[in-house]
């Protein structure tokens, strides 16, 4: 099913509800153990689970074998992630194909892709050049029979690293939500953010949204801190922490204890926030990670 209808019922009754964002395992031979954690995982009824693009890396069409098995097995609605990067709009369109005749998956995340880690992103000659390019193909090939969503980016979209904070309010910020308004026009039903700490800007965002006319839900981000390697490597490099957040953190020094009380109460706390401000559909980027996640679930 398109996880947009199911998505905007929660919002429409102020139900919460959550989704889990998995990779691809590089290796095949971690694919049983991957699809026991997602069965277990599948327990805490996510509303939909997707899985992510590997752009450029040999397992991206891992993806595409990934997410139909997980929407067979699990029946939870499954979205794919599918980037314009290093495919011809002809081959983009064949993987479209084999999704919509050969399963039941009916969601896209359309992306332009990440760039290479040592230059800028260039499209194929014959390919797609942006995000909106790729929205608006799917429409014209298959209507309304895919629920698509796009990326959206509560302090901006930076190809170099996380945009300072007085990027909010500049004339780039608001550039970029208008380039998030062409692809909602271009046929997007649905918007999933950039992991996001600073959640006043991320309200901020969803207001300023709003107010040049993007009506569809957005479905914020958030990346569960799994182990002191996500702080450090991932959270800091994609997006802004505030003060008070990176004092905390500092610390907690090694002491695990004190750790995994942080990470708990931090994911528990932000949940609690994103309800208390109408952000009833949380997106949780797993990193593959199930301890974290199910404890605070289920708490
Ligand atoms: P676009 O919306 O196409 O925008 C790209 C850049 O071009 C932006 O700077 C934008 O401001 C600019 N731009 C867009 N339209 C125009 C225009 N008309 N004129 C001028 N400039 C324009 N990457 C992966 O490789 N695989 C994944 O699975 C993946 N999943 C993601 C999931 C989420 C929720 C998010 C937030 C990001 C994800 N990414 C993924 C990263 C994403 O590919 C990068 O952030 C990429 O750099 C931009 O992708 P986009 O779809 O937002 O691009």
């Amino acid at each position: 099913m398109k996880i947009i209808n199911t998505v905007q019922s929660a919002l429409d009754m102020h139900r919460p509800c959550f989704s889990f964002e998995y990779y691809p395992p590089r290796d095949r031979a971690n694919w049983p153990a991957f699809f026991q954690k997602i069965e277990r995982m599948s327990l805490l009824a996510p509303r939909f689970i997707d899985v992510t693009w590997g752009t450029g890396s040999p397992t991206s069409m891992d993806t595409l074998e990934i997410a139909k098995d997980i929407q067979a097995q699990t029946h939870i609605d499954t979205m794919m992630h599918l980037t314009c990067t290093h495919r011809s709009k002809a081959q983009l369109m064949d993987i479209l194909r084999d999704v919509y005749e050969g399963s039941e998956l009916r969601n896209i995340m359309a992306l332009r892709g990440n760039r290479p880690k040592d230059g800028i992103w260039q499209p194929h000659p014959e390919g797609f050049r942006c995000a909106a390019e790729l929205v608006r193909a799917i429409r014209d090939a298959y209507g309304d029979a895919f629920c698509i969503a796009v990326a959206g980016y509560p302090e901006g979209h930076h190809e170099f690293g996380v945009p300072a904070p007085e990027f909010a309010g500049s004339d780039e910020y608001y550039r970029q939500i208008e380039h998030l308004r062409e692809k909602v026009d271009a046929g997007a039903d649905l918007i999933v953010t950039q992991l996001c700490f600073d959640l006043e800007q991320l309200c901020r965002f969803r207001d300023d949204c709003v107010a040049r006319h993007i009506q569809c839900p957005i479905v914020p981000g958030i990346l569960p801190i799994h182990s002191a390697q996500t702080w450090e490597k991932i959270a800091a490099f994609s997006a802004a922490i505030p003060a008070k957040l990176a004092e905390d953190y500092a610390r907690i020094g090694n002491d695990a204890a004190a750790f995994d009380h942080f990470a708990v109460e931090l994911l528990s706390r932000q949940i609690s926030f994103l309800h208390a401000h109408g952000f009833w559909a949380v997106h949780l980027y797993t990193l593959n990670h199930e301890k974290l996640i199910s404890r605070v679930l289920q708490a």
